[in-house]
């Protein structure tokens, strides 16, 4: 059997691909996926659907997005998001360690991308008010250069996409693992794949790896991300591409890691919560480990920079847990669809001497540290607001600090004082990994370790893709890797 193109991954970047390739021409295209037809679209099904996009503003995108009526224009404050403010981002969340010209050339695609997925593609993107906005003073601000999401997120986002490959005529086959890619003659020439319980070759020229990162896979977990990686709840492509000498590149000791419920499933995700077991309020409040002390500053920056480190912060911390803590002032403003009632188990008491009672329950081993850290918090900002009285505006980097504490909230510092006081226990949870193959920004074609050239015929996407991310990432812009596939 023969196809012009197979596409390894079911996930958003295999979509795109496969997409673009029916587009572009391609009779017949062939996506597999080693997953159940229910479970299609990868780790894409999982998230909030947000997508980090270079745009000029509001009038640039008001034309894609389909949650904004008229009367609410006139209240939405979204600042442009340049070309040098996202390479600016990853370049300074990577600590200057990510290609350069490979995170050029995904930003530099960005925004067409968009114009693409949206028009093309027909994605259902939205501004992502509730998770990228904070309603100040009657005005909608959007904070973090982060502006959209697809309708339904996730969900919407994957059902989106198998509409399009329907309707391009695109094959997909589940339940069917791609075991080897062939090569004749020095280029690729198929994909083996085992259907039905029997093992086929498929003939293509060209093949596309979207089979994305290692984090479901415990032994190059253990491997790469070293110790203490086991107790992270969470593709063998890359088995696939070593077979072929792909040269490997990039942070494979890095992965991008968030605040996630501690009581969420252990291994893989759940179809109806997805991405709501994610915990990202910790600006709002504290977050504190077993022993009862802070780890990190919370208010660092905004949350959409800081989450993809603060989930190995808390695995490193005693038993891989910490606490969220908030107070009344805040509890509003935490995002329903995190901390709505129902979706997490909330510890509430009136009083924080209460409070540590109920969390020496489910692992707080000292209760006397945990209300000394709080005291010591208020009192702090009680400190810094006498000194430089701010208004608390969690839409910018208000600087409302604890700036004499050994380790300071340096934004959005208010005090854990007013009843009921809430926390939230949270573990770490791998969404995606950094490390992956080095491929030409160009045309997307894998590097050879041995020759150092493409090699003929296979290509990679999306998180399979290494050098773009290091240590930390500006948050919703690993689905812009699966621009690349769909530029060249
Ligand atoms: C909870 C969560 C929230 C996130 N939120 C966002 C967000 O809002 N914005 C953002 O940009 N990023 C987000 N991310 C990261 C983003 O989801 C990933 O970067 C992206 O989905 C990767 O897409 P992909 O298509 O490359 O890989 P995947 O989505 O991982 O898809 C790979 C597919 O390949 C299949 N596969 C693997 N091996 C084989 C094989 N041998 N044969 C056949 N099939 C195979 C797998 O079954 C899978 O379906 C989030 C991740 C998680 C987990």
């Amino acid at each position: 059997m023969a196809f012009d193109c197979i596409v390894i991954g079911s996930g958003n970047a295999g979509c795109c691909a496969a997409f673009s390739a029916a587009e572009s021409g391609c009779d017949k295209v062939l996506v597999v996926d080693v997953c159940p037809q229910q479970w299609a679209g990868g780790n894409g099904y999982f998230t909030a659907g947000a997508f980090r996009t270079v745009h000029e503003g509001l009038h640039d995108l008001l034309p894609i997005a389909n949650n904004v009526s008229a009367e609410q224009v006139g209240s939405i404050d979204m600042d442009r998001y340049t070309r040098e403010d996202f390479l600016r981002d990853i370049m300074r969340l990577g600590d200057g360690k990510p290609d350069p010209v490979l995170a050029g050339a995904v930003v530099d695609a960005s925004r067409d991308t968009i114009s693409w997925l949206a028009t093309n593609v027909g994605l259902p993107f939205m501004f992502s008010y509730h998770r990228q906005a904070y309603a100040v003073g009657g005005r909608q601000k959007f904070w973090g250069g982060m502006v959209l999401c697809t309708e339904d997120g996730g969900k919407g986002l994957i059902a989106a996409h198998q509409r399009a490959l329907a309707k391009a005529k695109v094959d997909m086959w589940f339940n069917c693992p791609a075991v080897e890619i062939t090569m004749e003659n020095g280029a690729v020439s198929g994909v083996v794949v085992e259907k039905d319980g029997a093992r086929m070759h498929l003939r293509s020229a060209a093949v596309v790896l979207a089979a994305g990162g290692f984090e479901a896979n415990s032994v190059l977990r253990a491997k790469h991300l070293g110790a203490g990686w086991e107790r992270a709840i969470v593709s063998d492509g890359f088995v696939l591409a070593a077979a072929l000498g792909a040269r490997q590149t990039g942070d494979w000791a890095g992965c991008h890691s968030t605040c996630w419920d501690a009581d969420a499933p252990k291994d893989g995700g759940q179809r109806d919560l997805t991405n709501q077991f994610t915990k990202s309020g910790y600006p709002l409040g504290i977050m504190v480990n077993s022993s009862g002390k802070r780890f990190v500053d919370e208010g660092e920056d905004f949350r959409n920079y800081t989450y993809a480190k603060f989930g190995r912060a808390i695995l490193m911390q005693p038993e891989g847990q910490a606490f969220q803590i908030f107070d009344a002032k805040v509890i509003a403003s935490l995002r329903q669809e995190e901390y709505g009632d129902g979706i997490v188990k909330k510890i509430c008491a009136d009083r924080i001497e209460d409070l540590a009672e109920k969390l020496a329950e489910i692992g707080l081993k000292s209760k006397q540290e945990f209300v000394e850290t709080v005291n010591q918090f208020n009192e702090a900002v009680g400190r810094y607001q006498a000194e430089k009285p701010a208004a608390w505006n969690p839409a910018i980097k208000d600087g409302m600090s604890t700036a004499d504490l050994p380790l300071s909230k340096t934004n959005w510092a208010l005090t854990i004082d007013k009843a009921p006081f809430m926390a939230v226990k949270v573990a770490c949870g791998v969404t995606f990994t950094f490390g992956g193959l080095a491929i030409d920004p160009e045309t997307a074609g894998v590097i050879s370790e041995k020759t150092s050239k493409v090699i003929p015929g296979l290509f990679c996407t999306g998180e399979m893709v290494g050098g773009l991310f290091h240590g930390n990432y500006p948050g919703a812009a690993g689905r812009a890797a699966a621009a690349l596939m769909h530029q060249v």
